[in-house]
């Protein structure tokens, strides 16, 4: 089994603060699947970019669906 490699970039702050430890210190990130090797070949291969909230203060990871979270 190999982990599935991701690309994560910075697209700006969050509008909320953190749920774990509240801090305000929190940037949403979209992050995407890098397709490589057999991945090209499989026809249910989801790259669609995913977002989350990161905290920067204790690394919580809060999933976002259109700029909300879920
Ligand atoms: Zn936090």
């Amino acid at each position: 089994m190999e982990v599935r490699q991701r690309r994560a970039e910075k697209v700006g702050a969050s509008a909320e603060p953190c749920g774990v430890c509240g801090g305000s210190n929190v940037v949403a990130m979209r992050s995407r699947a890098v397709r490589r090797g057999a991945d090209w070949l499989n026809p249910v291969f989801d790259p669609a970019p995913r977002t989350h909230d990161l905290c920067r203060d204790c690394g919580a990871k809060h999933r976002t669906e259109n700029g909300l979270r879920v």
